[in-house]
């Protein structure tokens, strides 16, 4: 007996709007269908396992077949099927109130096909792409009779008993014209792999072929079992993936073993990885992989790949963690992350903000305990942890209190220390008069040799600050530390950036300096130098260029975006200091007047060239004014 009639909805045309609305993302009709099969299987278990469904529950592979000839793409699975009241109550009525407010609610919103799952769409979504559906069913209970549900995409159904003695579920999907493309094998194979290599029950697409010992252990010339072509189920997920089993029963292996699993095109293995497991106030489950940072760190981000119940969502997780924790790789899987809402929502929903707190603290606790456990292991790994720690900790406040503790600053000698432990070092010779301990720093030892020298000489030391986030950091860190300040050693000579109360004499008159500075200004630009005199120690250079810390950190800052944006860009300016002690400035006074300008011009093109900022024509200048001098 056939039962006729109209699904249970208002709008009059429901499917012309979803295919519609949902039209960028056709593909996902196969995600939610599959899941449904899955559903259904684990449902059956559970009741199995409660007593509740009798008999052998057999083979329950969830199966996608194609049929060219035919024009159809099948999902059937052996799960609970549907009675017809099933059919009535969870296909006509439910879905069809589902899809109107879906309908009403997010007519053409961004994120519509993440929604359709959730308001009982799932299953409408086959019309994105079919222009007939079938749903063919058993229900387990006993003594069911088999249904078949059917639709051309108008509101109009019809629902008839058939033979049908196999448990379970078959929706057949008779293809529209232009969604041909889901006939294809390697399309279907991609979906696949994309939305269910996770799922947790085995889903089987075709079969496959593979070479086995022989049954009857026939052997070849050489003497060994003959192998033979066998064909096997080709089943496309992993139903137990890493991060459902026990931290306790995985071996580092294992966990590097998923991390190619996850990135079969990935050939450098993650540094280390922390397994997410929490039940309450919110489910989460996950494994992050920490990656080798790279040069570039925007290619490597926003891998993180989101699940719920092991069905996957999103590989964009940036607004559910933090934007620095999305340098990380791996998975999380919640079902308390709402899908049906929109993303300015999403972030400020409880659960999500719960949920990516404790994230972070996760990951910084992992370091922390990674630095206590060993710290020469930790020290190895910190050029790769730098940019990940810094980004953290200048966007985080909760990762900066943890992080400060386990930051390491690498000096001259190549040690690492805690930011506590160095400045403590460098207290008792880098305090200035006025008890700021000044910490100075280079962003290349080769680029800063002659300052860094200069250092060193007078027994200072210097630490490297050399990633690309490092002008902010060290912003972050003078604003958070008492009484600390930082100075790239070549941003102005030693005695101004470490001042201490002993001043030295100067070699040279008030007149003197009078006499020179005019000198000294016309053989370079003045809208960029700024001449001076300092009265240095005789060791050190005739010349000094600098360039003030505020002027670099703001030009670099604004290089990087953010900071220092407001004032317009900034005017190149250094500084030249010249060393009033220095025999050879003192011996300019003595000279004819042309050789004072040759001799004043040699002193700063020097200083230019130890800068690397000596180029082009005036480069080659010098180098001829040099041999001339030589002669
Ligand atoms: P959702 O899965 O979000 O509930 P769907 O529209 O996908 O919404 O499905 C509606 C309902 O139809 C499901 O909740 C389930 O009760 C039933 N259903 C769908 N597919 C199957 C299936 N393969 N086996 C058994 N029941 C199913």
């Amino acid at each position: 007996m056939a039962t006729k009639g109209t699904v249970n909805v208002q709008t009059e045309n429901i499917f012309p709007l979803i295919k519609k609305f949902l039209y960028s993302d056709h593909e996902i009709f196969l995600r939610e269908l599959v899941s449904n099969a899955v559903d259904a299987t684990s449902k059956l278990k559970v009741l199995s396992a409660a007593g509740e469904a009798k008999g052998e529950l057999g083979d329950l592979k969830v199966e996608v077949i194609l049929d060219k000839e035919a024009g159809t793409l099948t999902v059937k699975d052996r799960g609970i099927g549907m009675t017809e009241e099933e059919i009535q109550k969870y296909i006509n009525q439910i879905a069809f109130s589902g899809a109107e407010e879906f309908v009403n609610k997010y007519k053409g919103k961004e994120g519509a096909e993440q929604i359709i799952g959730h308001f009982g769409l799932g299953f409408y979504s086959a019309f994105m792409v079919a222009k007939q559906v079938q749903i063919r069913t058993l229900s387990f209970k006993e003594g069911s009779q088999a249904v078949q549900w059917e639709s051309d995409g108008t509101p109009e159904f019809e629902i008839t008993d058939i033979d049908k003695s196999d448990r379970g579920t078959e929706i057949i999907l008779h293809l529209a014209d232009d969604s041909l493309e889901f006939l294809e094998k390697s399309r279907v194979e991609g979906i696949l792999n994309k939305y269910c290599k996770f799922l947790p029950v085995e889903i089987k697409f075709g079969t496959k072929t593979e070479w086995v010992d022989d049954a009857n252990g026939e052997k070849d010339d050489k003497g060994n079992v003959k192998k033979v072509e066998v064909q096997i189920d080709n089943i496309i997920n992993n139903p137990t993936p890493a991060w459902v089993k026990a931290p306790a029963d995985l071996t580092d292996e294992d966990y590097k073993n998923f991390y190619r699993e996850l990135y079969p095109m990935s050939f450098e293995a993650p540094l280390f990885h922390i397994h997410l497991n929490v039940d309450y106030p919110f489910n989460l489950t996950g494994i992050l992989y920490f990656p080798k940072l790279k040069e570039n760190i925007e290619v490597q981000k926003n891998k993180i790949q989101l699940y719920s119940n092991q069905v996957f969502i999103t590989d964009s997780v940036g607004e559910i963690v933090p934007e620095f924790l999305t340098l990380l790789h791996g998975v999380l899987d919640s079902p308390d992350i709402p899908l049906n809402v929109s993303r300015s929502y999403l972030q400020a929903d409880g659960n999500v903000k719960k949920i990516s707190a404790h994230i972070t603290k996760k990951v910084a606790d992992k370091l922390a305990q990674m630095f206590k456990d060993d710290r020469k292991d930790f020290e190895s790994k910190f050029e790769d942890l730098k940019v990940f720690i810094e980004y953290g900790m200048l966007t985080e406040d909760k990762f900066y209190e943890k992080g400060e503790k386990f930051t390491l600053l690498k000096n001259l000698e190549g040690n690492y220390l805690t930011i506590e432990e160095y400045i403590e070092k460098i207290k008792p010779l880098q305090t200035d008069k006025e008890g700021k301990t000044v910490v100075l720093y280079a962003n290349n030892f080769d680029a800063q040799h002659q300052f860094v020298e200069a250092a060193k000489e007078r027994g200072y030391d210097v630490v490297l600050f050399d990633s690309p986030l490092s002008p902010h950091f060290i912003s972050k860190l003078e604003s958070k530390l008492e009484n600390v300040s930082f100075a790239r050693v070549d941003s102005d000579t030693l005695d101004k950036l470490i001042k201490k109360d002993d001043e030295a004499p100067s070699l040279l008159s008030d007149k003197e300096k009078e006499t020179l500075k005019p000198i000294f200004e016309e053989v370079i630009n003045k809208d960029k130098f700024t001449v001076h005199f300092e009265n240095m120690s005789e060791k050190e250079p005739p010349i000094v260029i600098t360039q003030p810390e505020f002027i670099r950190r703001m030009m670099e800052q604004q290089k990087l975006g953010g900071g220092g944006g407001m004032f317009g860009a900034f005017p190149e300016m250094y500084t030249l200091a010249v060393n009033s002690n220095h025999p050879v400035v003192g011996s300019i006074l003595k000279k004819q007047k042309d050789n004072k300008q040759k001799l004043a011009k040699q002193l700063c093109d020097l200083a230019m060239l130890s800068q690397g900022m000596l180029k082009g024509e005036e480069l080659t200048k010098f180098i001829n004014r040099s041999i001339e001098l030589m002669k």
